[in-house]
């Protein structure tokens, strides 16, 4: 008797729930799914806590131009617009000179100066409505968990159970609940940055390394009576210095992060030990008044957080993991992972049903060795 398909996800971030998605729309009700997060929730790492900025030809690849307008696509079949704050934003470079002046704040700014942007000494545009866009990428990724009608089981991966020439799945340990083997058709390894550790340095598969870089982000609710914040997101110079990039977003809500660059923090043993570095996260907060003094100084800080994304010096991986004929990986989609999310979904999804990519020539993104 032919064996139930069960395709097992390891990992809930945007690459992990983006291939349940597409699995599902490919294949029908026919097979179950399941994805395994040591978190418990959906996106609970670096996939909850980026931007969500995307711009369709930064990154010159049909990767990312396929995914643009996959996200324009699953927006509106799904309301996304309203669902996980998708939106067509302008999108400027922005210079705030560093001036010994007390930057105003809410009160004391004039009818003239309601532009949020004010502060700049040179504002240019850099990509249209047309070329960038954002999502909030947490209610994203938990949406498309919703449609894909996954099941998710809070538990930490723990091994590969191998036979011959396949996988047939992992050994996990349950919160607090000892440990079980998970038995699955089909493995998609979608651990982002714990793919070296795990995948790489744990069960030995010779797959490219995976390298991890720490980024902290801040998100900040500003008096909007104030001062009405437009559909446009700042990359910032602040002084000489490579500012914070700054997404608004259309809850009302500001979101910043860099400023400052990456930061080499070593990848912790377990998601759940990443913390933010408090001296980098209120240096945030400090430029944010800088920037935008009439609207973001006095605004409340939301949430100060870190998280780690995945990197490979060949780019993104996206494959079949040899030797094993029902073993793949997606992730490595470094800054671009929230925009390249639904792309490398659909390709790992197609690679699994269909034997092939149809959408996309992945022989680039081999993440063999
Ligand atoms: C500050 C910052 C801002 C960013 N902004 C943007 C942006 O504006 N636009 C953009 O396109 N990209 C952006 N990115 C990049 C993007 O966030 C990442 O590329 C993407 O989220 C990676 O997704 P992933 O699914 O591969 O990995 P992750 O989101 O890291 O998901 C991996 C999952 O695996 C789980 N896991 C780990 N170990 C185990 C285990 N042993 N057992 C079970 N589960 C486990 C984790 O809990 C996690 O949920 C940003 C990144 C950072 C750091």
């Amino acid at each position: 008797m032919e064996k139930q398909k069960h395709i097992l996800i390891l990992g809930g971030g945007i690459s992990g729930v983006c291939t349940a998605y597409y699995l599902r729309q490919l294949g029908g009700p026919t097979f179950s799914i399941t994805i395994v997060d040591s978190e418990g929730t959906i996106a609970a790492c670096a996939s909850g806590k980026a931007g969500g900025f995307f711009a369709r030809d930064w990154p010159q690849s049909e990767l990312s131009r396929n995914s643009f307008e996959l996200h324009k696509d699953l927006a509106t079949k799904y309301n996304g617009h309203t669902r996980w704050l998708y939106r067509e934003v302008s999108t400027y470079s922005v210079h705030i000179p560093l001036s010994k002046q007390q930057p105003k704040t809410a009160s004391t700014v004039s009818k003239e100066e309601q532009d949020w942007t004010a502060a700049a000494k040179s504002k240019e545009l850099i990509g249209s409505p047309h070329n960038t866009a954002q999502v909030h990428p947490r209610l994203f990724c938990e949406a498309l968990f919703e449609l894909s009608g996954a099941r998710l089981v809070h538990a930490r991966v723990i091994d590969l159970l191998r036979e011959g020439d396949n996988v047939s799945g992992v050994s996990v340990e349950l919160e607090g609940n000892g440990c079980e083997n998970i038995t699955a058709s089909e493995v998609v390894i979608a651990l982002g940055p714990w793919s070296e550790t795990i995948a790489r340095e744990k069960w030995g598969l010779g797959i490219r390394r995976v390298d991890s870089q720490c980024g902290h982000s801040i998100v900040l609710k500003p008096d909007e009576s104030v001062a009405p914040i437009p559909a446009e997101c700042l990359f910032t110079e602040v002084g000489k210095m490579e500012g914070p990039e700054v997404y608004p977003r259309s809850d009302g809500t500001v979101y910043m992060c860099g400023g400052g660059g990456m930061y080499t923090e070593p990848l912790p043993a377990l998601p759940g030990q990443v913390k933010p570095l408090e001296n980098i996260t209120n240096h945030l907060v400090d430029l944010s008044k800088k920037i935008c003094p009439s609207t973001l100084d006095g605004a409340e800080v939301l949430a100060k957080q870190a998280c780690f994304l995945p990197s490979s010096y060949g780019g993104p991986m996206i494959g079949r993991v040899a030797p094993y004929d029902n073993l793949y990986i997606g992730t490595a989609n470094s800054v671009w992972g929230i925009m390249n999310g639904p792309s490398t979904g659909l390709a790992l999804a197609e690679l699994i049903l269909y034997g092939e990519s149809k959408s996309l020539d992945i022989s680039e993104f081999n993440p063999m060795e």
